[in-house]
């Protein structure tokens, strides 16, 4: 899998939380939700995700695979 500069940057935004930092999780973290008000990695979470970083609850962003922009 190969990922642009502004993706890989992305990810070192999304990723800036303990609970998703472990390298396991680097991979899989792609097909996660995001947040839709930081745009962090989210949680699922009941019906919707949370947001381990700025505790928003709610419907998910879209997947951080396809966010990849410049942050
Ligand atoms: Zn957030």
């Amino acid at each position: 899998m190969s990922m642009t500069e502004s993706q890989k940057r992305y990810l070192e935004h999304a990723m800036q939380h303990n609970l998703v930092r472990h390298p396991s999780l680097s991979e899989r973290v792609l097909d996660m939700p995001s947040c839709r008000k930081c745009e962090r990695v989210a949680l699922r979470h009941r019906k919707g995700v949370r947001c381990p970083v700025c505790g928003y609850e709610g419907p998910g962003g879209p997947p951080i695979r396809l966010i990849g922009r410049d942050v």
